[in-house]
């Protein structure tokens, strides 16, 4: 019996790629003023090497600015920008909203989520997930990161709980995955409608959406 269910935010309990397509969108018209058809093909590399999030900060801002020299940004400032704008496009689900408020009377509801704490915060915020979650731990205010053991074991800890009564909601099949199941934990993954990767340790559960969970606790 699950005591506390940790959630991912980006993908998990808001859409962060609709957040990012409409940031990607104003982006390009803030900063490279392309005609349409060239504007279409920027977005289309912006959305493809921005990977879902995936792709470690650093390395995606460097490509920005490599990749568009019109912009005449450096990567440091491109990061600013992203922080900056991002979290601006991020939109409350009522449905995600309505959920965790049930599930808060079974469970103990917390995010685990990477990132920078300015960023990941204010994402929070703008998703207004605070009110439903009890705690958010963030990669960036801990020091460790998904899929590292040392944070789950720390968020294990926080929910004053053990590895098998905490459950893992996330759609990264790496981080939130293999991260979860390797520190001893059950994991579902969240599918958006993607195959799972061949070759990495597999979920107890495929759910297409996080709203799927609640059906599978019952
Ligand atoms: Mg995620």
């Amino acid at each position: 019996m699950f005591r506390a269910i940790l959630f991912d935010l980006d993908n998990t309990l808001f859409d962060r790629q609709a957040a990012f397509r409409l940031y990607a969108n104003d982006f390009c018209r803030r900063r490279l003023h392309l005609p349409p058809l060239e504007q279409e093909q920027a977005l289309h590399d912006l959305i493809a090497a921005d990977d879902w999030g995936y792709r470690p900060r650093v390395e995606f801002c460097e490509w920005v600015s490599r990749r568009f020299p019109a912009a005449e940004l450096q990567a440091g400032e491109i990061w600013e920008d992203f922080c900056q704008h991002l979290p601006t496009f991020v939109e409350p689900d009522s449905r995600v909203q309505e959920m965790l408020a049930r599930l808060a009377d079974r469970f103990q509801l917390i995010a685990l989520t990477n990132g920078s704490g300015r960023n990941q915060q204010e994402k929070l915020r703008r998703a207004r997930l605070g009110d439903y979650l009890q705690k958010a731990i963030v990669s960036g205010e801990v020091g460790f990161e998904k899929p590292h053991r040392e944070i789950f074991e720390h968020a294990l800890s926080v929910a004053g709980c053990s590895a098998d009564e905490a459950l893992v909601v996330g759609d990264d099949p790496r981080a939130d995955i293999v991260g979860a199941k390797q520190a001893g934990l059950k994991a579902c993954w969240v599918s958006l409608g993607r195959c799972y990767p061949a070759g990495m340790i597999q979920p107890d559960e495929v759910l297409f959406s996080v709203l799927d969970l609640e059906r599978w606790l019952a």
